[in-house]
């Protein structure tokens, strides 16, 4: 069975999480106002893409709970038809 890729929502500015074998790093919470006018707040992550490790920004909400990461690599790389595949033996 497959493990959900997520993230905490509600990590600390520096804190480091691993998505299996891939890290990534807080490095940004800002405020952030939605197109119905909530104000929310915004988590950005560091992670290296697991193509060709260049760094790239994903950004998730925060809150209570795991969310969900929905990239994996960088903007040359990304291509949400594709899978990760994992390292034999990498596990964080
Ligand atoms: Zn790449």
């Amino acid at each position: 069975m497959r493990k959900p890729l997520s993230l905490p929502g509600q990590p600390t500015i520096g804190g480091v999480a691993f998505v299996q074998h891939q890290r990534f790093e807080c490095v940004e919470i800002r405020p952030h106002t939605t197109r119905d006018g909530r104000h929310i707040e915004l988590t950005r992550w560091l992670g290296h893409c697991t193509d060709c490790g260049a760094p790239f920004d994903l950004v998730t909400p925060r809150r209570a709970g795991a969310v969900r990461v929905d990239r994996r690599r960088c903007a040359e790389h990304r291509d949400p038809k594709r899978r990760v595949k994992v390292l034999a033996g990498a596990e964080a």
